[in-house]
């Protein structure tokens, strides 16, 4: 299968003043079209900072990283704003949602930004609230729901321009653990629907569960990958050999 993104030696080092803060030290990974990537690892492991530089929130210090074959760090920023309109949707911890704006409206915001007709965006929109389950709550304004229902709204908006990719960063870290179950089944759903990637960070073993495989994150680097097949069963992944698969003589040859 085709890789989507490929990540070669990243490495992100932010500045304090005199302090240095090594929050990624050497990243290399390849996730590939379809699949569904869980980076897992305890707070301060660089889980964020790795989500954030794929998709091209922030700039690494050394390495590169390609989406669909491109070079995202290299973008400026206005070519970096449309290939993120274009293929890439996300899932906040907090929502992200406008507070003025009713869920049909927030779900709309990424059509917006694509030229299509208001009512073209309603009815998409309004289609996209009834498959999370929401279709009594198009008129509701964010402070008018629970949080749950606040996330399905941010999942419905992620995924209404049907982007390649969706990134998540711990989507369900603000949720009690019924309604956590809701929304990944959810989340895992509509990207299956599609085809869609699917990249999501947490720190919950119970989430890294539904992926199709887990990527440990620890002090800034890859500390395992584990495989999870179609059964459920759990195989570790020697990280140097699926780093290069590419390299890699095909079975049979
Ligand atoms: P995680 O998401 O796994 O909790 P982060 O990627 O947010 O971890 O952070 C990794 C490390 O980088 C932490 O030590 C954090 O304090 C540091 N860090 C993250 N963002 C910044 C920033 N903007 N400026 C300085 N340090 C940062
Ligand atoms: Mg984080």
């Amino acid at each position: 299968m085709e890789n989507i993104i490929e990540l070669s030696n990243l490495r992100k080092v932010y500045r304090i003043g005199n302090e240095k803060v090594v929050a990624l030290d050497n990243i290399s990974l390849d996730i590939k079209k379809g699949e569904f990537c869980c980076l897992l690892g305890t707070s301060g492991s660089g889980k964020s900072t790795l989500l954030n530089m794929m998709a091209g929130l922030e700039k690494p210090t050394k390495g590169s990283i390609r989406i669909k074959g491109q070079a995202v760090e290299k973008m400026s920023e206005k070519k970096l704003a449309k290939f993120r309109q274009e293929h890439l949707g996300f899932v906040f911890q907090s929502y992200n949602l406008l507070p003025m704006l009713n869920a049909v409206e927030n779900v709309s915001m990424p059509l917006t930004f694509k030229g299509i007709s208001k009512s073209v965006r309603d009815k998409k929109s309004r289609a996209m609230l009834k498959a999370v389950g929401l279709a009594t709550h198009e008129k509701h304004k964010p402070s008018q729901m629970s949080g749950g229902q606040q996330q399905r709204v941010g999942i419905a908006r992620a995924f209404v321009a049907i982007p390649e990719i969706v990134f998540a960063d711990e989507p369900t870290g603000n949720l009690d653990s019924k309604t956590t179950s809701e929304v990944m089944t959810l989340i895992t759903r509509l990207a299956r629907e599609n085809n869609q990637t699917l990249v999501i960070v947490t720190h919950d073993l119970g989430i890294a569960k539904y992926a199709d495989r887990i990527v440990h994150i620890f002090d800034g680097n890859i500390e395992k990958i584990e495989i999870i097949n179609n059964s459920g069963e759990v195989s570790n992944e020697e990280v140097g050999s699926v780093l290069h698969d590419s390299d890699a003589v095909p079975a049979g040859v």
